[in-house]
């Protein structure tokens, strides 16, 4: 681990295993509360001064942090390869760095500005951002460095002291990575404490972490919420999604087709913004299955270092489970599988895309998150009926409509209920474009002004001057 500017050992390691064969790739260590309290403290030592540098001090340390990563990115590559299981190369651990280091540039360049909003006779009142203090960071395994940025990024640049504490699933590549940029911070600013018994708890519950970041389930954003609220700590949950996306009959399939395949499959599926429900018309149905079947078959699925395939396996027994589950239930539910359907006997946790055809609400792949490879495909002949069913579920980060007419796509964007609603793509991201979800998916937004914001309190200077 990383604390207070140096190598923390623990007592206590784990066996890290490679996803896509089983290998023993390292030991993590098991982090304890008495670790958050060291990180916390220092943290709160280094925030005082940090906080009260110039802004153009933390926006040139955001820029050396981005070539930090990209000097690193090699070797945090392939260690992301051998921990989380996605592909070398394509949408997989290289572009993922790469997105690390676009995400630390972008925020360098942006700033919160002090706003004057009253200037007369009577009184001049100024709007000044300044730093909540110390940020705790909880991240998921899906993308766990980039969103390890999302996290550190607008909180350093804000002027906080951040702890982190990663997904027990990629410990080992979030440590070296933090280890890297906290060399390159003033002692206690970045501290990384690996996950173990009563390290969630220490951190939602600290009555020196002033916010807490958390990107992962909805069902664990509840429990972080209901721990913070003691200390009434400001929460940014940024948590899961089923994203629907409604294919209109006048599209051409075959041009669709790729759009919404890695709208669904970027990253195995594995992915919070991913297309997670196709609600498709009846017209051009057959067609669209036909050209997704034909993708998912041709797509090169192996170890992640052989540079050939795309796609890797799944990250880690719970979720292989997940999805070997309700791959298995479809069948008997009423759905047909186009391809895919179980594991095929394969080392390591390698699960085949899997396309289900005439699946329908009420089924546990259409109405339970998935987060794999697996796609349930909805027949409709009526739209106003699939816009009910893709609003009928709670958790909206973001949805899409498929379409040629961009006006008919946009009255029908107006009509769904989430964060983001794509026209014609699925699940970018961008660090100038505020990302965040609707009902139970997410509390605040990330990225853009609005997301470096809430990193930050607003303080109001009030002059009197009659
Ligand atoms: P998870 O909720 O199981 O774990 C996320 C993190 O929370 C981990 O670090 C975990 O150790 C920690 N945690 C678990 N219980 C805790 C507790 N009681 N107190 C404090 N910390 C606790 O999620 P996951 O399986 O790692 O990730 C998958 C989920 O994350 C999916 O639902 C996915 O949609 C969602 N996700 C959302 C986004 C987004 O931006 N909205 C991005 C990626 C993933």
């Amino acid at each position: 681990m990383w604390i207070d500017g140096a190598a923390i050992g623990a007592k206590e390691t784990r066996e890290v295993h490679d996803p896509a064969n089983g290998e023993l790739i390292g030991l993590a260590p098991v982090g304890t509360a008495t670790d958050v309290d060291r990180a916390v403290s220092a943290a709160m030592r280094a925030q005082a001064d940090w906080g009260s540098q110039p802004d153009e001090v933390r926006a040139e340390t955001c820029r050396k942090l981005a070539g930090v990563i990209t000097q690193n990115s090699g070797e945090l590559a392939r260690l992301l390869t051998r921990e989380q299981g996605k592909p070398l190369k394509g949408i997989g651990s290289e572009f993922e760095l790469s997105g690390c280091a676009a995400w630390l540039g972008a925020t360098a360049e942006m700033s919160l500005p002090v706003k004057v909003i009253q200037d007369d006779e009577a009184a001049r009142v100024e709007q000044h951002y300044v730093p909540v203090g110390v940020v705790g960071s909880i991240t998921p395994w899906n993308w766990p460095l980039l969103i390890a940025i999302w996290h550190i990024a607008p909180a350093i640049r804000a002027g906080n002291a951040v702890v982190i504490k990663p997904s027990p699933y990629t410990t080992l590549s979030t440590l070296r990575m933090v280890e890297l940029l906290a060399r390159e911070l003033p002692d206690g600013l970045l501290s990384v404490v690996a996950d173990g018994p009563g390290v969630g708890e220490a951190m939602t519950t600290h009555p020196d972490i002033d916010k807490i970041m958390f990107t992962g389930s909805t069902a664990t954003g509840k429990k972080i919420m209901a721990a913070a609220a003691p200390t009434l700590k400001k929460l940014t949950l940024e948590m899961g999604g089923n994203d629907a996306g409604i294919v209109l009959p006048d599209v051409d399939a075959k041009a669709v087709a790729e759009g919404i395949f890695w709208g669904a499959f970027l990253n195995n599926g594995q992915t919070c913004a991913a297309l997670k429900r196709l609600y498709v018309h009846d017209d051009v149905y057959d067609e669209v299955c036909a050209a997704l079947t034909e993708l998912a078959n041709a797509v090169p699925m192996g170890e992640g270092l052989d540079e050939n395939n795309v796609l890797g396996p799944v990250q880690n027994a719970m979720q292989f489970e997940k999805v070997s589950r309700l791959a298995a239930a479809a069948p008997e539910e009423g759905g047909r599988v186009l391809t895919g359907g179980s594991a095929r006997g394969r080392t390591g946790f390698f699960f085949p895309i899997t396309l289900i055809a005439d699946a329908k609400e009420g089924m546990a792949c259409v109405d339970e998150e998935q987060f794999g490879p697996l796609l349930p495909i909805i027949r409709f002949t009526d739209v106003d009926d699939a816009i009910r069913q893709a609003n009928s579920l709670d958790v909206d980060l973001a949805a899409s409509v498929w379409t040629k007419d961009i006006d008919q796509g946009r009255e029908i964007a107006e009509r769904l209920v989430a964060g983001t609603i794509y026209v014609n793509k699925h699940g970018e991201v961008a660090p100038h474009i505020p990302f965040g979800g609707a009902r139970y998916s997410s509390m605040g937004v990330e990225f853009g002004i609005e997301g470096l914001a809430a990193c930050a309190n607003i303080k109001i200077y009030n002059f009197a001057k009659a």
